[in-house]
């Protein structure tokens, strides 16, 4: 297996990866942040599946950080504990849409994501999980060997989110009259510009009144090349997610503002970035530098709402 630090993270028109190349290797990433998320003493995300992939998937730099004793984040850039609040944030978004009248939901780029396994949806409601097909093959087979037994109605959809997927998400049995909660957590940025537009013009013309989307997104322009900037300046060397070079695998475009898209299209719109998130979840965050919290606060956990 080459080395991440030799890897190439560039991306090209309909690239493809496995869980341990490119943007797959994100996914495997957020998997082991949650597994060591898992061991706070009050994890904001338990997530049972979370080690297992990572240790499936065998890439040594990220089973080395499940080792380490007290595993670091790869740089301040990123808000400590930022996927405990990230998973909570969508764990709620999801149980509080299907509560009030979803019937079904849509993962939009699952990853390694088991909330199809672990979360307390609603009798009968149908979980749409959407990503590369490798992706998902790696996360059955992980999956199966642990004998996990989901606890929605799950139905996996392999497919490129740049492609026809609103076909491929009809024929697994999604039902466009019924109001869905969609997700787009660390997606968009792995995305062309042009290529979220249509995402969210997909996603709008599926929902039915009552939909709603939850997004990780950032207000206005996220700025790649100063947080590439901040990967090195406060990069710790020991930690695997230092050495993806995410000015290559981001697309640094100008692009739609999220809030502002929904907005404009009649849904009622929310957004909150990491730290008034953990101040919402109860979550101390330790003092950060002035530049540190400059870009944390260029995040933003968007929920919008079409109304009935
Ligand atoms: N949402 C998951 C989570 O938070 O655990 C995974 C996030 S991971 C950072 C990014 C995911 O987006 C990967 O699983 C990757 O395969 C998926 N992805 C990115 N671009 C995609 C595309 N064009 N088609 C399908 N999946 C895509």
């Amino acid at each position: 297996m080459t080395d991440i630090a030799d890897k190439d993270w560039s991306r090209s028109e309909g690239d493809s990866w496995d869980i341990v190349s490119s943007v797959g290797f994100t996914a495997l990433g957020v998997a082991a942040a949650r597994a060591v998320e898992n061991r706070q003493t009050e994890p904001l995300v338990r997530d049972p599946y979370a080690e297992h992939f990572v240790r499936a998937a065998g890439e040594p730099n990220l089973i080395g950080l499940l080792d380490s004793p007290e595993p670091q984040a790869p740089n301040p850039g990123t808000t400590p504990r930022h996927i405990g609040l990230r998973s909570r944030f969508f764990d709620e978004f999801f149980v509080n849409a299907t509560n009030s009248g979803c019937g079904q939901a849509v993962i939009l780029a699952a990853g390694l994501d088991v909330r199809a396994h672990r979360l307390p949806w609603p009798e009968g409601t149908k979980v749409f999980e959407l990503d590369q097909p490798q992706v998902l093959e790696f996360k059955d087979r992980v999956l199966a060997e642990h004998g996990a037994a989901p606890t929605s109605d799950r139905r996996e959809i392999a497919v490129d989110l740049r492609d026809d997927w609103p076909a491929a998400l009809l024929a697994a049995g999604f039902d466009p009259d019924v109001p869905t909660a969609w997700s787009a957590e660390g997606l968009i940025i792995y995305l062309p510009s042009a290529a979220q537009d249509l995402l969210f013009e997909r996603v709008v013309a599926l929902s039915a009144p009552g939909s709603q989307v939850a997004v990780e997104a950032t207000r206005g322009r996220p700025d790649i090349a100063k947080w590439g900037a901040m990967q090195k300046k406060y990069a710790d060397e020991s930690h695997p997610m230092s050495k993806v070079d995410i000015t290559s695998l981001f697309y640094d475009e100008e692009r739609a503002d999220v809030a502002e898209w929904f907005a404009a299209r009649g849904w009622t719109v929310q957004g909150a970035d990491a730290l008034e998130l953990a101040a919402t979840y109860g979550v101390e965050i330790p003092e950060l530098p002035e530049d540190v919290i400059e870009v944390v606060k260029q995040g933003n956990y968007v929920t919008a709402i079409l109304p009935s």
